[in-house]
């Protein structure tokens, strides 16, 4: 009788799958879903910077704009928004390379401590307009060497801080901590600002994921900090950590291996 009924020996050999078969399906589904939403997402991230650009131009242009200073200031905003969508292809870029394996970490040691002390004089600008003061904890060790790649731990240390610095209300605070234990150096970058409220924390590593839209707009954020932070630390076999207090401030933390030398580790008051 079977094979009078083609469509019944069909849903027959499609039962017949294998568990195994079954879970590819599912995840191939998953990957096209994720496919397409990342698309969508990307498009409408770059659409908005380059549309606002090209309303200031093309207003420019048209020549409606007579006066000089009005003019100065359509350019100043077209500039903006270029800028932004320079950093978004960027973080692109350096995320879809992490993603796809094609870099390997340049391990090598370096003082970390040396290093926050710069991406701190790069950034005090940006805080002082702010009021905000950014410092090591009082009590954090002096040279920390660690393990890692400089290049890649100085951009996960610029996001962090950087976060740090937005996520905050006027004449907030950013630290700096080190702990170093035997084998590995705990690092911590600390604020006292607006934190994050619980369910959004398992969130906030995943591209475009913003709490609040409109505030991580206003202050420049493309939406890949975070994902890019997550990224590099597990590129070093290591996780970050995020604890959190809406209205108090959130600390990130993630362990690096101390280099070698303990000497150079001296924990000084
Ligand atoms: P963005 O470019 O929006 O800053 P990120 O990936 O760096 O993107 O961060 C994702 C989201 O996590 C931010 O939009 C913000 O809502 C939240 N966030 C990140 N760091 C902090 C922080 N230190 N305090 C409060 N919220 C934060």
């Amino acid at each position: 009788k079977e094979h009078l009924n083609p469509l019944r020996r069909i849903n027959l050999e499609i039962f017949n799958y294998t568990e195994e078969k079954q879970k590819e399906i599912d995840d191939l589904k998953r990957m096209e879903v994720f496919r397409r939403e990342f698309l969508a997402n990307v498009s409408h991230e770059l659409k908005t910077p380059l549309f606002a650009a090209q309303g200031f131009v093309h207003t420019l242009l048209d020549g409606a704009v007579k006066d000089k200073n009005v003019r100065t200031k359509f350019l100043k905003k077209a500039a903006k928004s270029l800028d932004g969508l320079n950093d978004l292809v960027q973080d692109l870029l350096t995320l879809s390379q992490l993603e796809t394996g094609d870099i390997t970490m340049r391990i090598s040691s370096f003082d970390i401590r040396a290093m926050v002390e710069e991406i701190f004089d790069q950034l005090e600008g940006k805080a002082e307009k702010r009021t905000m003061t950014l410092a090591f904890d009082p009590n954090c060790p002096q040279a920390v060497y660690v393990q890692g790649d400089e290049r890649r731990i100085n951009q996960v240390m610029t996001n962090l801080i950087t976060n740090a610095i937005k996520y905050n209300n006027d004449g907030g605070h950013v630290w700096v901590d080190f702990e170093v234990g035997k084998q590995e150096v705990t690092v911590f970058v600390k604020d006292d600002g607006l934190g994050i409220p619980a369910p959004d924390i398992k969130h906030i590593f995943e591209r475009f994921y913003r709490v609040d839209k409109s505030r991580s707009k206003d202050s420049g954020g493309t939406g890949l900090g975070l994902a890019i932070v997550k990224h590099i630390i597990e590129g070093h076999k290591s996780h970050v950590m995020v604890t959190s207090t809406v209205g108090k401030g959130s600390t990130f933390s993630f362990k690096l291996p101390l280099a070698g030398a303990e000497e150079v580790n001296t924990k000084e008051q």
